[in-house]
């Protein structure tokens, strides 16, 4: 006999869906989120696929659960994002149904509440349910099983018994509709032209009839100021009135609280904001209203990208090159990229917006795969930002001070016209290693390969990596001396105390995201500096990117040199636009800005290609090293991280792998070798590297190869990052 089969993909490092009966009474679609037995309990699961067969000695598909189904086009994107990550199908499903917290807590548009009717028996579990109903109506099955402790087989059978009945509930508001034609400040004719070939890419037809576009990725590479973000709102603006969604992502939640008040500005409302700061209940009635239409914008995190759209028309990723997009543990994926596979399994519209743009981003407008609009000037005729390079070589700095001569007095004479400063380090803390000058001891984490640094406002030493902290010790822990623990090297807390010491009647602020009080303090913080009460903001790079401080007008950069002397090849590409986004803080306002970037290697590529502003001469000789090198977009890359609380268990392994490589022409295998964090909450790292010609199909290897290799036991695991983001 032949009855419908569920497979069912279960949101856990599984690759395969397990197959289930269909009961009867039950019809289900693809995509249907239910309930299944796995083992000696119950999850939750999506039908991944049905189809007909003699089921008849499978487990039974337990029942639906009341959140929306998963549409073709996000199950399509949880395909690829496994086979382009390697990672289980599952692991990847569990990004899109954001379990457990949602599971737990359905969104439910079904309430329940008591009839009136005694039940036919009672029983201890029953008389809870009854308890809980009698207060009035609860927003679903499983919230009134769970807040009465009990089986959801309770509730059921309370149902059918007449005790309780189900109602339809009218959903609840999330977000107030954003009002496209809210009264705004006018384009100017730069912006307009640059939003007008953005709204020709939108897929929805227009409200008044005519040619819609075609979709596909514009980049969207406006210097510093261009007015970028008021050009994306009017395509924004476009969608709302063409009756699609929007959703807009943010490298960063620091960045989302300015973001959120503009947006206000500009529509009259605030959209939903989607990022891990967001509480359950919230999360569960954006992802609602998303899935009905009623959310119209969004803008979050990289894992808005899984929410259940119900009819996406435009995606833009704002800062598309910053590092934050990349999530590099679990399902190692790259928000900016799987933005442009779901745009493109949506048809909708995408923009990546940047002022310096990834080298991968550039090459694909060179190469015509994304459209390309360009502004060149900022916003209302202000001038980008002078910079000038500050040559600590020649500057008279006393030992242990970190300000240079030139930019103390460049300090000095910007607050004496009421204007703001602002000092880039991107360092946290006080000082990144600590030292005894007796002994020549160094604070080590017990558990990585890094250095403690040293945290004065928390009086003590802290692992950035795991987050161990330990209390800065009085006397030496290895020689027992006291008054010998150095300080070695600067941090922001370090540089704030000397800015205090040399500017003793200047308001300072310090920015980092370690700071007490949380995101609402930072916001607070963020804003008194937007109004200019503060005179010196000391900031990590927390401060560098998408802000608007109109009262600033120089930036100190301390220590250009950080991140150019890593063996990263990246490291070029980082630091470029790190200082070119930090730089760009100045002079925004009514005012010229200027910059002064203190550095040891003034002729650095870098730096030269800095003060001189050819950015375009900067992005292309950097293309070309990565040419020439075939590294990405010219080549493939993959790691392979082996980790172990056992050194050589990981070790064996990777040379296990090693062994069975067997690369084809076009694929060069390295390692193992120690991964540049050797060692990270106990584990020990060793790494292989996978690079190939582009044409190469470089998962398809990976996985071939990994299949050839020794199983893996124990706590032992294989960490798979395609295009790892440092390598
Ligand atoms: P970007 O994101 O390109 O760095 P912003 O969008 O932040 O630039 O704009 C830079 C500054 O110019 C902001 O202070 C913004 O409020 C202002 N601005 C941009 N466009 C307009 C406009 N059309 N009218 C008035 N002010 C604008
Ligand atoms: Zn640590």
């Amino acid at each position: 006999m032949t009855a419908p089969i569920a497979d069912v993909l279960i949101p856990l490092a599984l690759d395969q869906a397990y197959s289930y009966a269909v009961p009867p009474e039950l019809t289900l679609a693809e995509g249907d989120v239910v309930q299944v037995p796995l083992g000696p309990r119950e999850t939750v699961g999506v039908v991944w696929s049905l189809r007909d067969g003699a089921g008849s000695n499978l487990r039974r598909v337990s029942g639906r659960i009341g959140v929306e189904a998963l549409s073709p086009a996000l199950r399509r994107l949880v395909e690829w994002i496994a086979r382009y990550t390697l990672a289980p199908k599952g692991s990847a499903l569990a990004m899109a149904l954001r379990l457990p917290e949602e599971s737990r807590t359905e969104t439910a548009r079904i309430g329940v509440r008591a009839t009136g009717m005694p039940p036919s028996r009672m029983t201890p579990a029953r008389a809870k349910v009854v308890a809980v109903a009698a207060d009035g109506v609860v927003r679903g099955k499983r919230a009134l099983s769970l807040e009465a402790g009990v089986s959801a087989g309770v509730v059921d059978g309370l149902i059918d018994d007449g005790v309780l009945e189900t109602v339809a509930l009218a959903p609840e508001r999330v977000a107030e509709p954003p009002d496209p034609d809210h009264p705004h400040d006018a384009l100017s004719e730069p912006q307009a032209e640059a939003a007008r070939a953005l709204i020709a890419t939108l897929t929805a037809p227009p409200p008044g009839g005519g040619p819609a576009g075609e979709g596909g990725v514009t980049l969207l590479e406006g210097v510093t100021g261009s007015g970028k973000t008021e050009v994306y709102f009017e395509v924004v603006a476009e969608a709302l009135r063409r009756g699609v969604q929007s959703l807009v992502l943010m490298p960063e939640i620091a960045l989302t609280a300015q973001f959120l008040d503009r947006f206000a500005k500009r529509f009259g409302v605030r959209p939903a904001a989607w990022h891990s700061g967001v509480g359950g209940r919230r999360r569960e009635r954006i992802r609602a209203g998303v899935a009905s239409g009623e959310v119209q914008v969004v803008v979050g995190a990289r894992s808005a990208l899984f929410l259940p759209f119900r009819r996406l028309g435009l995606i833009v990723v704002d800062e598309e090159h910053e590092g934050a997009y990349k999530q590099d543990d679990g399902v190692c994926y790259h928000a900016r990229d799987m933005a442009v596979v779901r745009g493109k399994l949506e048809n909708a519209a995408v923009v990546l917006a940047s002022a310096t743009p990834a080298i991968e981003t550039r090459v694909n407008a060179e190469r015509g795969r994304y459209r390309r609009v360009v502004m060149p000037e900022r916003f209302g005729g202000r001038r980008l930002p002078e910079i000038r390079a500050i040559d600590m070589r020649a500057e008279k700095v006393p030992r242990g001070r970190y300000l240079s001569p030139s930019l103390v007095s460049a300090i000095a004479e910007t607050n004496a016209r009421g204007e703001q400063a602002l000092l880039f380090l991107n360092r946290r803390g006080y000082a990144p290693l600590t030292l005894c000058r007796a002994c020549g001891h160094r604070y080590q984490c017990p558990n990585c390969s890094t250095w403690l640094v040293e945290h004065r406002f928390r009086r003590a030493l802290v692992c950035h990596h795991c987050g161990h902290a330990e209390r800065r010790p009085e006397a030496c822990t290895e020689c027992g001396t006291f008054d010998n623990l150095t300080a070695c090297g600067p941090g922001v807390e370090r540089i704030a105390e000397e800015v205090a010491a040399t500017f003793p009647d200047k308001r300072v602020i310090v920015l980092s995201s370690d700071f007490p009080g949380g995101a609402e303090r930072l916001r607070a913080e963020l804003q008194t500096v937007a109004e200019g009460g503060c005179d010196i903001v000391v900031g990590t790079q927390l401060v560098a990117k998408g802000h608007n401080f109109p009262h600033l007008t120089l930036v100190g950069v301390l220590d250009a040199d950080i991140g150019l002397t890593s063996g990263d090849p990246r490291a070029a590409e980082r630091t470029f636009q790190l200082l070119q986004q930090v730089t760009g803080r100045a002079g925004r306002g009514e005012k010229p800005g200027r910059a002064l970037v203190q550095t040891y290697q003034p002729e650095h590529p870098v730096i030269a290609a800095l003060i001189s502003g050819d950015a375009e001469r900067f992005y292309s000789e950097e293309t070309a090293a990565r040419e020439v090198a075939g590294l990405p977009p010219f080549g493939r890359l993959a790691a392979l991280v082996i980790s172990c609380t056992d050194r050589e268990a990981a070790e064996a392994h990777g040379r296990a792998l090693a062994r069975v490589a067997e690369p084809p022409p076009g694929v060069m295998v390295l390692g193992p070798a120690e991964a540049p964090l050797a060692l990270v909450r106990g584990r020990y790292r060793f790494r292989l590297l996978v690079k190939t010609e582009r044409e190469i199909d470089l998962q398809s290897y990976l996985r071939d190869w990994l299949a050839r290799g020794p199983k893996v036991r124990g706590n032992l695991r294989v960490g798979i990052d395609v295009d790892p983001q440092s390598f």
